[in-house]
């Protein structure tokens, strides 16, 4: 009854952009996590008075909702857990300003990040952020989960770029923070608080993004090691270097090899690992970065080869952005997990998931952003063989374990949403949950914003 009111309030509001037709409510109910729920309805807003009219009916009538971007998150963030509202921001897409005096650019939520980086290049400015998803997440959806990049080890992450934020409560008043300046520091920082939040502190409708001069040169170097411990040696090598690379990739033979079997790069299938390495800014000092980190690899036993053009180029790194399609051919279930551990212990915990892969019997795919301690640890499975699922799951928890205990974290760039819940509490304290929760408490006192996510289930 209640949701009947509700969905002729917002027909009203949002004529033919209310849907309750069932193939959509089930494509509406997933993300790229293995989880899944069903929403009551879904939503198209395309203004800030649109967010602020279905969010002030959804908190009178305490119904669910959910603001979701293109639903590529990896935590089940945009699942909705309950009969929810999806509140799809994919029609706020425009590029509002790109001001190249004040080096900001201004958009709406829903603008593929790949669109903004387009853009930006034919001015010669550049947005450095540049998840693999790039060419299909939104930037909405990006500064919920504050996601990182390839560029991350020189560029640093989204909370780096976002200088202000146009957010709607769940009662439906407008928050502003931040702006176009580069610095403010006028009270409590929320536009930091927000970045990250996950959805569950309000319902972002602008974002004021830092951008950059695009720099001159980029030389991108493929370096391969018949030994994964010899690779490892080189990102130390190269991480206490004098050159900051702008990415500082690897992967292990196991998604070296889904890769290829996926589609033919002609990568080297028995390499041990590679290294993805880029080094960018104006001609002349990039050719002589590029040599000198060419030579640490080949100090320690890599084979260098350079990218000589666009083409290939683009190639590697469309490898690269392959990996998650690829695993899936090497069991249908993936349980993707991105731990972080302070840079120096990457062989550490290298060891320990080939011991945690040994003890479960488990394929374990890993790649990721060397250059920052960020590894893509992929448990392949299968959801529907319960013993080997099982496995899978202990192996989950004993990866966090180590990587806590090497001083790292659960999670560098994807969130909490549902799939991690049940391992907050493993890195959090009991303090930082208290006070995160009044923090959600003030922000959303009827709990009516992505329910039921980031926090430990009771
Ligand atoms: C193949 C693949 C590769 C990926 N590679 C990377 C990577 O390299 N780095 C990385 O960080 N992530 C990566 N991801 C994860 C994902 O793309 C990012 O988390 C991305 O930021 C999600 O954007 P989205 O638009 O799809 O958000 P959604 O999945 O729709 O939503 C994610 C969360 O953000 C919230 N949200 C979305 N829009 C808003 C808004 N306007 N206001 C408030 N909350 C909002 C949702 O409620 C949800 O909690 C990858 C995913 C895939 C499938």
């Amino acid at each position: 009854m209640a949701f009947d009111y509700f969905k002729k309030k917002l027909e009203h509001v949002l004529p033919g952009r209310v849907s309750t037709d069932r193939g959509e409510l089930f494509c509406y109910g997933f993300d790229a996590s293995t989880e899944q729920g069903s929403p009551a309805a879904v939503v198209r807003p395309v203004s800030t008075e649109e967010v602020c009219q279905v969010a002030s009916y959804a908190s009178s009538s305490g119904m669910p909702l959910i603001a979701r971007g293109a639903g590529t998150g990896m935590t089940g963030g945009a699942v909705p857990l309950e009969k929810a509202i999806i509140l799809s921001l994919e029609g706020m897409n425009r590029i509002i300003d790109i001001d190249s005096r004040d080096m900001v650019a201004v958009v709406e939520p829903g603008v593929i990040n790949a669109h903004l980086q387009e853009k930006l290049e034919e001015t010669c400015l550049f947005y450095p952020p540049d998840p693999a998803s790039m060419k299909f997440c939104t930037l909405g959806g990006n500064v919920a989960e504050n996601a990182g990049g390839p560029r991350a080890i020189k560029y640093g992450v989204t909370k780096d770029y976002v200088l202000g934020l146009e957010v709607v409560l769940p009662d439906g008043r407008v928050l502003m923070c931040g702006g176009r300046t580069y610095k403010g520091v006028v009270g409590y920082d929320l536009t930091r608080l927000l970045v990250g939040s996950e959805g569950t502190l309000g319902i972002i409708t602008k974002i004021f993004l830092k951008v950059l001069p695009l720099p001159e040169e980029t030389v991108t170097l493929l370096c391969t090691f018949s030994r994964i411990e010899d690779a490892a040696r080189a990102v130390s090598a190269i991480s206490s270097s004098s050159v900051l690379p702008r990415t500082l990739e690897f992967m292990d033979n196991e998604s070296i090899r889904a890769v290829e079997n996926y589609k033919a790069f002609n990568l080297p299938v028995h390499a041990g690992a590679l290294l993805l390495i880029e080094v960018d800014g104006s001609h002349g000092a990039v050719r002589m970065e590029a040599e000198k980190v060419g030579d640490l690899c080949i100090a320690e036993q890599g084979d260098v080869r350079v990218a000589g053009d666009l083409f290939s180029r683009q190639r590697i790194w469309e490898a690269r952005r392959s990996i998650s399609p690829a695993l899936y051919h090497i069991r249908p279930t993936k349980i993707n997990e991105d731990i972080v551990v302070p840079r120096g212990r990457i062989p550490e915990m290298l060891q320990e998931l080939r011991e945690i892969a040994g003890r479960h019997d488990l394929k374990i795919a890993n790649f990721g952003h060397a250059g920052d301690g960020n590894i893509h640890v992929n448990v392949m499975t299968d959801r529907n063989n319960e013993e080997e699922y099982r496995r899978a799951k202990e192996a989950v928890k004993e990866i966090f374990e180590a990587a806590l205990r090497l001083g790292g974290t659960i999670s560098g760039e994807h969130g909490v949403g549902l799939t991690k819940q049940q391992y907050v509490g493993l890195e959090l304290s009991d303090t930082s949950l208290e006070l995160m929760k009044k923090i959600k408490a003030a922000f959303d006192p009827r709990g009516i914003l992505n329910p039921g996510k980031v926090f430990p289930p009771d």
